[in-house]
C-alpha cells in the first residue's frame, strides 16, 4: 500500500460540474471494472491546473480502497531516480521498485526532458508494465511533443504504442482551477 501522493484528494472532491471535459461516468466505470486488472492504463492530458493530478491520486485511491497497490512519483524525480540507479548499479532492483504496484502513476510527463538513459528506462518500466500492472499518466505534452521529450522518436512510438494498446485517454480542456480559486478569493483581478 505504499504511495508518496503529493496531496490526498478523493473523486467526490472533484467537481464535475466545473470540469465538464471530462465524463465521471467514465471514470467511475473505469474504477468499478477495476481497470488495473488487464493492465489497463489510463491518460490525463491537459493544460496546467485542469485536474489532471487530482484525479490521478483519486483514481489511485480508489484502486488502493479495491486492495490494490499504487505508487506515485514525478517525472522529474524518476528521471533522477533512473540516473542513481545506473550510478549505483542498481537498474534490476529500480526496474523491480517499478514493476511492483499494481498502479503506477507518472505524473508530469513532459515537464522536464528525458536523457537517453532515463529515456531507455522509462521505455524498460513500460515494457515491464505492459499488459500486467497499469500506468496512469498525466502530460501537457500532445503525443507528437514525445519524441523530443524522450530525445528519440523511435522510443517515443515504441513507449506510446505499448502505453495506448489498452488504454482510456482524458482530452482535459479549461481553464486553470488554482486560478479560478485566486481569482474568486480577488488574489487575481
Ligand atoms: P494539474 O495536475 O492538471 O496541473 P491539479 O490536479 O494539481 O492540476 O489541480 C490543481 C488544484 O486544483 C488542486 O488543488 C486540485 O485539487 C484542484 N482542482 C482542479 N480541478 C478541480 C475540480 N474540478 N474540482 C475540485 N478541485 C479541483
Ligand atoms: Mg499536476
Amino acid at each position: 500500500k505504499k504511495a508518496k501522493f503529493p496531496f490526498v484528494k478523493t473523486l467526490t472532491e472533484f467537481d464535475f460540474t466545473v470540469q465538464t471535459s471530462v465524463s465521471e461516468k467514465r471514470i467511475r466505470d473505469l474504477i468499478s471494472r477495476s481497470f488495473y486488472r488487464d493492465g489497463h492504463n489510463i491518460l490525463l492530458l491537459g493544460p496546467p491546473g485542469v485536474g489532471k493530478t487530482h484525479l490521478a491520486v483519486a483514481i489511485a485511491l480508489e484502486a488502493i480502497d479495491q486492495g490494490e497497490t499504487a505508487l506515485f512519483i514525478r517525472s522529474d524525480e524518476f528521471i533522477e531516480a533512473a540516473k542513481e540507479a545506473v550510478e549505483h548499479n542498481q537498474i534490476k532492483k529500480f526496474l523491480r521498485q517499478y514493476a511492483r504496484p499494481t498502479v503506477l502513476i507518472m505524473d508530469e510527463i513532459g515537464y522536464a526532458p528525458f536523457d537517453a538513459t532515463s529515456a531507455q528506462i522509462l521505455f524498460q518500466v513500460v515494457s515491464k508494465r505492459y499488459e500486467e500492472g497499469s500506468l496512469i499518466i498525466t502530460s501537457n505534452k500532445s503525443y507528437s511533443e514525445w519524441g523530443d521529450m524522450l530525445g528519440s522518436t523511435v522510443l517515443a512510438t515504441a513507449i506510446l504504442d505499448r502505453l495506448l494498446h489498452h488504454s482510456s485517454v482524458f482530452n482535459i480542456r479549461g481553464d486553470s482551477y488554482r486560478l479560478k480559486e485566486k481569482i474568486q478569493a480577488g488574489v487575481v483581478p
